[in-house]
């Protein structure tokens, strides 16, 4: 079996930012990640918020820029999904694709999966209309009438990335107030393509093969009425990807990792970082700060463990 002074699951701005810190102190990595490097930024049209770009910067060059980074020194990458961690007294182990790799260290940095409306067709028109990444899809409304279901950041967010290609977006959203910030608030108040729909909950996705409208109902009145749309966006949170966790580790009651302020868990050598651990702000700037902090932990765990 392969063995690593540390694994780091996840390739995020919280894996990056533990790998970087990890091999420029010397330690033998491996890094897992299933799709590519970047995470939730490559959903993310513009960071307005990490610090040192006052105009912003596209989600995926702040990617690139924190690949190019961590790739300037070696380590061994792999990407596929880690399936399973299992734990061990003074090693654990990770499983890709049946293969077990062993460290005395690993670093979980695996992030969020969106929330489902979990109404009916949402499922099934899933890229025939109905998206959860507007950066990804938003050039197919190019003209056209879609939806935003939401009203947190990114609902705000996104619906000012998509209001500059679409003719006319209904941002719905099931309480009488959006949550989001201030700022976002604003702007889509301020922009005519955007039609805020309030006190109003997605009931059911309509179409065949395609999106053509989504049912609404009024929260306040009760009544259902039909909106006429080509595609429908939702933003309506997140869960934390936890299939792959082992049963010892604590979680809080949403089912994200439970860490002290150093990232460790309740079992010796397996850190968490990012978003996928139990706390208020999720953002690249966190998970970033996230990433260093587990990293310089593990490292003196593994000085101190010394096999
Ligand atoms: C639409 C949108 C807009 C946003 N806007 C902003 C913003 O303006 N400013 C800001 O600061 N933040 C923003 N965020 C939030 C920010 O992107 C996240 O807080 C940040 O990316 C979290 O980093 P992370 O590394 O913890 O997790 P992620 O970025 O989610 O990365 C986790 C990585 O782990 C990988 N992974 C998951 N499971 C496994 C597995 N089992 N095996 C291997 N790999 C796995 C995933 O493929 C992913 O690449 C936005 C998010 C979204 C979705």
């Amino acid at each position: 079996m392969k063995s690593y002074d540390a694994i780091v699951i996840g390739g995020g701005p919280a894996g990056m930012a533990a790998a970087l810190y990890l091999v420029r102190a010397g330690v033998k990595i491996l890094v897992v990640e299933k799709l590519a490097p970047g995470g939730q930024m490559l959903l993310t049209e513009e960071l307005e918020n990490y610090p040192g770009f006052p105009g912003g910067i596209k989600g995926y060059e702040l990617a690139d820029y924190m690949a190019e980074h961590v790739q300037q020194y070696p380590f061994d990458k792999i990407y596929d999904e880690v399936r399973e961690i299992i734990p061990g007294k003074d090693s654990h182990e990770i499983v890709v694709d049946g293969v077990h790799f062993k460290a005395r260290a690993i670093i979980i940095a695996t992030g969020v999966v969106f929330r489902k409306l979990k109404v009916p067709n949402e499922e099934k028109l899933l890229g025939r209309g109905v998206s959860y990444c507007a950066l990804c899809d938003g050039n197919f409304y190019k003209n056209k009438v879609v939806a935003v279901v939401g009203g947190g950041n990114s609902a705000l967010e996104e619906s000012l990335y998509l209001a500059r290609l679409v003719k006319k977006l209904y941002l719905i959203h099931r309480r009488d107030e959006f949550r989001g910030l201030k700022c976002y608030q604003d702007k889509c108040n301020a922009d005519p393509t955007i039609v805020p729909v309030l006190n109003s909950v997605v009931s059911r996705i309509v179409g065949d093969n395609e999106v053509v409208g989504i049912e609404v109902k009024d929260a306040v009145t009760n009544e259902y009425s039909v909106l006429d749309v080509d595609g429908v966006f939702i933003f309506v949170g997140f869960n934390p990807l936890s299939t792959f966790f082992p049963v010892e580790l604590q979680l809080d009651h949403s089912g994200f990792i439970k860490t002290t302020c150093e990232m460790e868990t309740n079992i010796p050598g397996i850190y968490a970082a990012g978003d996928i651990r139990s706390k208020n702000c999720r953002q690249v700037v966190t998970a970033v700060g996230d990433g260093a902090t587990a990293a310089t932990a593990a490292f003196a765990y593994l000085e101190h463990n010394d096999a």
